[in-house]
């Protein structure tokens, strides 16, 4: 028997000793015959964790939640959220913290079971996950830590043994994810909705110490609190914008203090550069499409504001002009991380006026052209105009001459400027059609070689190794877009 030592497991509970009204003490609902079917090795050697003993029966039993770790103390958090614009109480209504696994550097990673079975937070649902969406979940979150996103991670999957009913009846799984907390917005909505001035400032304290441990003994803590989520958050989407990620669902909930991109539920990556695309079933006004992102970023920020109200003033009026103060710095932090992003991905290291409408100018024919959003950075880092479809065209020529001549206006040699490009524009990301394919071979045929070569390609994206190349390639083109289901 491996015991729960020897798997590296070393819980603390900060999150629990928060006053009551913040989560439930639950157990996770044990499941019939666990497999694993993946995990993540050297994520799991850096939280400590032996990866031979994740492996044995007693190890999987804990990915599980058949069975709970020594010194682990699940709890499902509550919280709530404006989804879709609307607040509703939302809560862990199909996960379970088990604790926060203080790795070897000493950091401090919350762990959580997503899919572990009904919690007072449940609802009408059945608090379980099935193998396709968590598998989605584990390929997109280590993709966007490989392209140097903040974001929370993915250890494992596990399945049930148990068939879980949705409109067909799908394998269940489990997949546990790590983050930097789970504190999000939402957890700043539902304590300023029923809990106390004196638990919201409990809350606020705690998301300092853990996340802003220098700010704690500053006077102005909670603006200061406020003004870095502002700038976490603007970094955070200006990176999305980056790569073309659409997270689908950027609801207050799934929104976090700590900066880190949570929740993948219908999130994809864009083709086609087109600033309108949408690919969640369920968001059908538009309001989550890719051009929407900073100012949806922005409208989530005036909720957190809100709650920390009776924190910044005990006069509203000046407690709100603080606020606004800080939130109307969120405009000018968001656009200018885009642009020295926009710089990166161009090969420029100085700054000049023009260069905002010189990326504009790029991003309106790429749009007018249809040009793919990924392979147009990359054609232009290798300088291999013919793969893009400007090619040829007389604005696309005039726009790389002007390019060009950018170039020249800088110290720095073509050479670095091309090597910034590559360090800067992905040469793959995790295609729609590529992980469709991934989660077909898995889930249907129990074939992960699939989705392991391609987690191998996408763990280096700017590595440019020839490897990588087939997946550069296009989907076939097909007449209907690309649709993601939010995958409970
Ligand atoms: P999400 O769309 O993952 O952000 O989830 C929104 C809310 O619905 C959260 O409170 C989830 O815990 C809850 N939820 C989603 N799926 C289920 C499910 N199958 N059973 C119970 N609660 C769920
Ligand atoms: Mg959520």
């Amino acid at each position: 028997m491996t015991q729960i030592k020897e798997m590296g497991w070393n819980f603390d509970n900060s999150y629990a000793r928060l006053p009551e009204s913040f989560f439930k003490n639950i157990e996770p609902v044990p499941v019939h015959s666990p497999e694993l079917v993946i995990l993540n090795k050297s994520f799991a050697k850096s939280l400590g964790l032996n990866e031979k003993n994740l492996q044995s029966k007693e190890g999987i039993e804990v990915l599980a939640g058949n069975q709970v770790p020594e010194g682990a103390l699940p709890i499902a958090q509550a919280y709530a959220g404006h989804q879709f614009g609307h607040f509703t109480m939302l809560g862990d209504g199909r996960a379970v913290l088990l604790g926060e696994q203080i790795t070897p550097s000493q950091e401090r990673i919350d762990i959580q079971l997503k899919g572990s079975g009904r919690t007072p937070f449940s609802r009408g649902g059945d608090g379980r996950a099935t193998l396709g969406p968590m598998l989605r979940e584990y390929i997109i979150s280590e993709a966007m830590h490989a392209l140097g996103i903040p974001t929370n991670r993915s250890l494992s999957v596990v399945t049930t043994g148990e068939s879980v009913i949705r409109e067909t009846i799908l394998p269940g799984a489990i997949l546990t994810r790590a983050a930097a907390s789970h504190l999000r917005i939402g957890t700043f909505e539902y304590a300023a909705k029923w809990g106390s001035i004196e638990e919201i400032r409990i809350l606020a304290d705690y998301a300092i110490k853990r996340h802003f441990p220098e700010m704690e003994d500053n006077e102005d803590r909670y603006l200061s609190l406020f003004q870095e989520v502002v700038e976490r958050q603007a970094a955070l989407i200006a990176k999305w914008q980056l790569v073309g990620f659409i997270h689908g669902v950027m609801n207050t909930d799934n929104m976090t203090i700590s900066g880190e991109t949570i929740d993948y539920g219908p999130c994809a990556f864009m083709d086609e550069y087109d600033p309108a695309t949408v690919f969640s079933s369920i968001d059908m006004q538009g309001r989550y499409a890719y051009q929407n992102q900073p100012a949806i970023g922005q409208w989530n920020l005036a909720r957190f504001a809100e709650t920390l109200l009776p924190l910044l003033h005990e006069k509203q009026e000046h407690a709100v002009e603080l606020a606004q103060e800080a939130l109307s710095m969120y405009e000018h932090l968001y656009h200018s991380h885009w642009l020295a992003g926009m710089r990166e991905k161009l090969g420029i290291q100085n700054e000049e006026e023009e260069d905002k409408p010189l990326i504009e100018d790029l991003l309106r024919i790429m749009e007018k052209h249809h040009a793919d959003f990924t392979n147009t950075f990359r054609a232009l880092t290798l300088d291999k105009l013919e793969d893009t479809p400007m090619n040829g065209t007389t604005e696309f020529t005039h726009w790389y001459e002007q390019w060009q001549k950018r170039l020249t206006r800088q110290e720095n040699s073509t050479t670095s400027a091309y090597q910034l490009m590559k360090n800067s524009n992905p040469a793959l990301i995790p295609r729609n059609h590529r992980v469709e394919e991934a989660l077909e071979a898995a889930v249907n045929k129990g074939d992960y070689s699939v989705m392991e070569q391609f987690m191998d390609v996408l763990s280096n994206p700017y590595a440019y190794s020839s490897l990588q190349e087939e997946y550069t390639k296009l989907p076939e083109p097909s007449n209907r877009p690309y649709v993601t289901y939010c995958g409970t």
